[in-house]
């Protein structure tokens, strides 16, 4: 790779940096543009709470490259914490608990695929001795938690497994690491909201077709770059409206507990040494895998934050499309709220966190929340990344790294390495994630996507005739 070539990443957010350090390895001119001034809050999330926790699990039912990629994650993370010294990784375990006494069916297809995988042995089935057995040995009993099902009159219990290779990342300190690291490596950043905030892409045309040339930034710079590489997280459809056919912004729900110190009882109870990630399914999962009600909560962390998350129902927040948006809905379409809108979480939201607190933690049962947020996912229209060249643009000038879909924190570390094959290679990548990650315009329309304006979950305040 010749020094010559310069990519303009737009977005420092875990698909940016994992992109910006793969391709500086490469030999790229890396320059990362963001509009949050990461450089002072040092991804702190007090000073900027996008940026949390978020939970790990290399569980993926039958999407075996996802299990395969998180697998190679977690080895990654260790050796980082290794290397670093610090738990940016946090091996906790993960219980997945099941809607009632008995295993789902996707989690029996989980099991056999971690069987034929050969990893069956990191799993625990809360139900069977052996495996309850095996747990004691290797020290995981302590946290296949039994939770009584209410309203039982019988003591049933919820099935569970836990995952001995789940556990959570401290994401707003891999975030710090990343941005670290990309620095030594000789990336450059720029940020701020004047200066890192990338209004639009600059193109030329050629042979009548548009090609990325650089980008706009608002203090009114233009950076020129061979590639444009945009990771905006949610924001990405505002910077290239074509992905509007592929992905949709909603909400996710998080509220918090702050745990005192000095509650010994409490700070020992519900630390990662004694307490799993836990999931749970109030409902099976689909015929395709899709999550229709799950809630889940992290270990407390060292400031004493309890984190729970609702992801039963992902709020759409639908407003006017601009003029020149290829996909939208009634002429709308769902993108982010702003952070003061963001802060009030919906009521049905409110009800199953409070539901899972009282089966779940009932030490904190009517205890008021700490924080509430919505959260905004970037859902495609398969739950799979979009990481491709945009073909409405020539040369492969113009390059997406997006669609997170509420589960990319956890491949930070590998990310990018295939997202940079991608962009170097197009179709001669060698990543089998390349079939998956793809710009498809022909997947089918769901995951919730074909909802639209008029659905429910559309919390937006506009008013949908
Ligand atoms: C509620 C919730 C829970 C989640 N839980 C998990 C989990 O448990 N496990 C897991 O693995 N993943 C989880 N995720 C998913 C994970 O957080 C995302 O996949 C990941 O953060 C996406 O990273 P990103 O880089 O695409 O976006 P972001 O991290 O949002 O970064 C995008 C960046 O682009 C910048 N930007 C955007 N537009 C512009 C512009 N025009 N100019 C300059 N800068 C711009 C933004 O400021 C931002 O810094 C969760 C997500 C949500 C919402």
């Amino acid at each position: 790779m010749s020094e010559t070539m310069s990519v303009a990443v737009v977005g420092a957010g875990i698909f940016g940096l994992s992109l910006a350090v793969a391709l500086r390895e490469k030999g790229y001119i890396v320059t990362v543009f963001d509009r949050h001034p990461y450089d002072e809050t040092q991804y702190d999330p007090v000073a900027d709470e996008n940026v949390q926790a978020a939970s790990f699990r290399a569980s993926y039912g039958t999407k075996l490259h996802y299990q395969r990629l998180a697998l190679e994650s977690r080895e990654e993370w260790i050796a980082i914490n290794k290397s670093s010294g610090d738990d940016l990784f946090v091996p906790s375990g993960m219980l997945r608990v099941q809607p009632s006494d008995v295993l789902g069916a996707l989690e029996k297809e989980t099991l056999a695929n971690m069987e034929r995988d050969g990893i069956r042995g990191t799993q625990f089935v809360k139900s069977l001795a052996e495996d309850r057995e095996r747990a004691t040995a290797e020290g995981w009993d302590a946290k296949l938690l039994e939770f009584p099902i209410p309203d039982s009159n019988d003591g049933r219990t919820y099935e569970a497994v836990l995952d001995s290779l789940g556990g959570f990342m401290r994401c707003s300190n891999a975030c710090l690491y990343f941005y670290k690291l990309a620095t030594s490596k000789g990336v450059k950043f720029i940020f701020g909201k004047e200066h890192g905030a990338v209004e639009y892409i600059v193109e030329e045309m050629v042979g009548g077709r548009k090609r990325a040339v650089g980008v706009k930034t608002r203090d009114g710079a233009v950076h020129k770059a061979n590639v444009v590489a945009v990771a905006g997280g949610s924001f990405t459809t505002q910077l290239i409206p074509d992905l509007s056919t592929h992905l949709e912004s909603s909400g996710g729900s998080l509220a918090t507990f702050k745990i005192d110190k000095e509650d010994e009882e409490l700070w020992d109870k519900y630390s990662p040494e004694k307490f799993p990630v836990i999931t749970w399914k109030s409902t099976p999962r689909n015929k395709t895998g899709k999550d229709t009600g799950s809630v889940y909560v992290l270990p407390r962390t060292p400031d004493g934050l309890v984190k729970i998350g609702f992801r039963g129902i992902k709020f759409t927040n639908f407003q006017p499309a601009p003029e020149g948006v290829p996909f939208t809905q009634d002429g709308k379409w769902s993108i982010p709220m702003s952070p003061s809108d963001s802060s009030v979480i919906p009521e049905a939201a409110v009800d199953s966190i409070r539901q899972f607190v009282r089966i779940f933690l009932p030490d904190l049962d009517n205890v008021p929340f700490h924080s509430t947020k919505l959260c905004w996912y970037t859902d495609s229209l398969d739950n799979s990344f979009v990481i491709d060249h945009v073909p409405t643009h020539t040369d492969n000038s113009l390059f997406v790294c997006t669609g997170g879909s509420g589960h990319g924190a956890k491949f930070l570390p590998v990310l990018g390495k295939h997202a940079a094959d991608i962009l170097q290679n197009g179709d001669e990548a060698t990543s089998f994630l390349r079939p998956f990650w793809r710009w498809r315009p022909d997947a089918p329309r769901r995951n919730g996507l074909e909802d639209g304006p008029h659905n429910p979950r559309n919390i937006g305040q506009c008013q949908v005739e």
